[in-house]
């Protein structure tokens, strides 16, 4: 492999390249753009396309795109070549200003949950150069927000910039107070943690249920599951080692900063972490990472699967939303220093995060939720659909003093011995982790590990970052009119934690006994998507956007409305496919075999001599009488489906593919999985669990 220094970045606009290639006084003003977060001057538009379209030619390209995020949780890019006539009539390459920073797709055939019937079809893209345009696949690709002709955001990034301005401000309002005038901005960064399943192509396609639903809907347990736990870290295979390495390759070629490969705790499944970066670059990277998981895995004969659970009853994939504040200065708010209990920027930072997410359990809840994500929540491997943090042991006492207006004694890291001599001291860090927290302080930034592994994260970084924006706000309200500053910031840092206490939770999160202390507490537990989504328009919530500028009212219903749809389609889709397996596959599969079963009792009853055969008739009869069952469900799943859309809203639609669809197909999948346990295995008409977890 090439130096990685070389490739790193070799296919991005980047800094660098800008640097190089601009005039000095475009690149100047574009630098001061990007970092201050500013307005561009559209006068050095047609400077900056120049030099990025001959750069992209050099690269191969001849095609340039914007690339957008509409709200599907996958981009959108629609190619134009750079060809153009010239004066003498020959082709000439050009790439515009106007080209670069506007585009025109046409918006109504993305969801925009009636933004649409209000509104003009018309849709723009609009370059975002806070994250640099690339080259994949031969086309220039140009980062870009996507919204209606009325302004309303269309898309996944525009909100997450102006949650990000909105905590940009706030922060920079508590900044000011603690004194440090050197900042220039604050930033929150993201370090997304990305699980995902490999199968095998050809298994894959035999599979309807995993080409339609990206999961199986369908699937007898395999004899061994991830009980053993030997695949969690253990030695990479071949097939996947290649595949990872390739991925890696290209993502780093996209300047994605792709850090640790390894095995994750099911088997099959494996994990993906980049460093952190700022927000919107990580969630374009995190779009750029899934894209390129896909398209590396086919050019290996296997298919990613980045579905929340693609089989049942062994762990499922999420991510890991890794998050903090950092101001340009290189300051992390969230970084307890040597003495937690004297940095009063780490504490009051710590009580707003502690009060956001008590006071908005169903923000986060609802940016997490999705038909996917609903079938791994609260099972045995995934944080709960209830939302409470973790501290840990050192941080918990400190708050605990803090309540009590007691000292505290900081503990800072010690030395710690393995038993033996030749192995080195390690130094132990302060806080054991706690894996079944869904919101879990890991020494310098929070993560939240209950994101789908499909989904984009931006839902939930808008969600945090509006929340926080808001604690910071209401604090810095308070504290820009104190007289006594480090008195009053104290006070405010031991009322808040005061408050918001019931919001921490250091057991384990798994449980049964936390689902009923939680109720206890008066915790919000929204179990599925239909629960949680209509929360989203509630007014307080409404008025909470539009208090940071992140959506305005049309705007939230449009999306609560886009999910709530989205769920219903997913579920509608997922019952469709179940029943074709069922009718065309799975029922003629045990028919055949009840019907060899039935000859050879045939047989065997012709025979001179008297055989047994009591095995083929008790098989035959159970599995006959499964297969009637399975064809009663399936009539009336069939039957279901058709009256779904009767509801008379997509709220109750949303209840009733829960309520009744769902529940219907569990029931058949159920029996199904029953006969194939006893099914001759060449006459089963799908790739088993076996064959798609341990073949790889
Ligand atoms: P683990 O989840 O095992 O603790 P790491 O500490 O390596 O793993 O971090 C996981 C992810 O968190 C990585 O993507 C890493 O870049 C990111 N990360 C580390 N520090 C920060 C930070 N201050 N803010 C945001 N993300 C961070
Ligand atoms: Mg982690």
């Amino acid at each position: 492999m090439k130096d990685i220094k070389e490739i790193f970045g070799s296919f991005v606009f980047d800094d660098e390249v800008m640097k190089e290639r601009l005039p000095d006084d475009t690149y100047l003003i574009l630098k001061t753009a990007i970092d201050e977060r500013k307005s561009i001057d559209h006068s050095i538009a047609d400077t900056v396309a120049e030099a990025m379209k001959e750069w992209a030619i050099e690269k191969g390209a001849t095609h340039f795109t914007h690339w957008f995020q509409p709200m599907t949780d996958i981009t959108a890019e629609k190619h134009d070549s750079f060809i153009s006539r010239a004066k003498d009539g020959k082709v000439m390459l050009e790439f515009s200003g106007k080209e670069l920073i506007k585009g025109e797709p046409d918006a109504s055939s993305f969801p925009s949950g009636g933004l649409r019937a209000t509104f003009e079809a018309r849709g723009y893209t609009a370059w975002d150069p806070s994250s640099y345009a690339f080259v994949k696949d031969g086309t220039l690709c140009i980062p870009t927000a996507f919204c209606s002709y009325g302004g309303e955001a269309l898309d996944q990034k525009t909100p997450l910039l102006r949650s990000m301005d909105a905590v940009n401000r706030q922060a920079m309002r508590i900044v000011k107070l603690f004194g440090m005038n050197d900042v220039k901005h604050v930033n929150t960064m993201v370090g997304p943690e990305q699980e995902y399943f490999l199968v095998d192509r050809e298994l894959f396609n035999k599979r309807p249920d995993l080409v339609f639903c990206g999961r199986t809907l369908l699937g007898a347990k395999p004899p061994k599951g991830q009980e053993m736990e030997d695949h969690y870290f253990g030695v990479i295979r071949p097939r996947v080692a290649a595949f990872m390495r390739d991925l890696d390759r290209k993502l780093w070629e996209l300047g994605v900063m792709a850090k640790t490969e390894h095995n994750e705790a099911a088997p099959a499944q494996h994990e993906l972490a980049p460093i952190f970066t700022n927000t919107n670059i990580a969630a374009d990277h995190n779009q750029l990472t899934m894209e390129i998981m896909k398209k590396t895995a086919e050019d290996h004969g296997l298919v990613c699967l980045l579905h929340e659970k693609p089989f049942a009853g062994v762990n499922g994939s999420g991510k890991h939303n890794n998050w903090s504040l950092c101001t340009d200065t290189g300051v992390n708010f969230l970084k307890p220093g040597k003495s937690a209990s004297s940095n009063n920027l780490f504490l009051l930072t710590l009580a707003a995060v502690i009060k956001a997410v008590d006071e908005h359990q169903d923000l986060l809840r609802i940016s997490i939720a999705s038909a996917g994500n609903d079938l791994r929540l609260g099972a045995a491997e995934a944080p709960p659909a209830i939302i409470s943090m973790y501290l840990g042991d050192e941080l918990d006492s400190l708050l605990e003093s803090i309540i009590k207006g007691e000292h505290h004694n900081d503990v800072n890291k010690t030395n710690m011995s393995v038993g033996t001599e030749i192995i080195p001291f390690i130094r132990k860090d302060n806080t054991d982790r706690n894996r079944t927290s869904p919101f879990a302080f890991t020494g310098n930034k929070f993560e939240f590990r209950m994101l789908g592994s499909s989904a984009s994260i931006s839902d939930t970084n808008v969600m945090l970052n509006t929340i926080i924006a808001d604690a910071f706000c209401e604090f810095a309200d308070a504290l820009e009119k104190s007289n006594d500053f480090e008195n009053d910031v104290k006070s405010l840092i031991k009322d808040t934690i005061s408050a918001h206490r019931r919001i921490i939770f250091n057991g384990d999160g798994y449980s049964d006994e936390w689902k009923a202390e939680a109720k206890k507490r008066g915790l919000l537990n929204l179990p599925d998507t239909a629960t949680a989504l209509p929360l989203l328009s509630r007014e307080e919530n409404t008025k909470l956007f539009a208090r940071h500028g992140v959506f305005n009212e049309t705007e939230v219903k449009c999306r609560e409305e886009i999910r709530l749809e989205n769920y219903c389609k997913t579920l509608h889709i997922e019952a469709l496919t179940l029943l074709e397996m069922i009718k065309r596959d799975v029922i003629p599969a045990i028919s055949s075999y009840t019907d060899t079963l039935c000859s050879c009792i045939c047989r065997k009853r012709k025979a001179d001599n008297y055989i047994d055969c009591s095995v083929e008739e008790t098989l035959a009869r159970r599995l006959s009488e499964e297969n009637a069952q399975l064809l009663i469900l399936s009539d009336k799943l069939k039957s279901e489906i058709e009256k779904a859309n009767d509801r008379a809203n997509i709220t109750d639609c949303a209840s009733y593919y829960h309520d009744t669809v769902l529940s219907l197909m569990n029931e058949i999948r159920e029996i199904s999985d029953n006969a194939e346990s006893e099914v001759k295995r060449d006459f089963w008409p799908y790739p088993t669990y076996d064959d798609l977890l341990f073949k790889i």
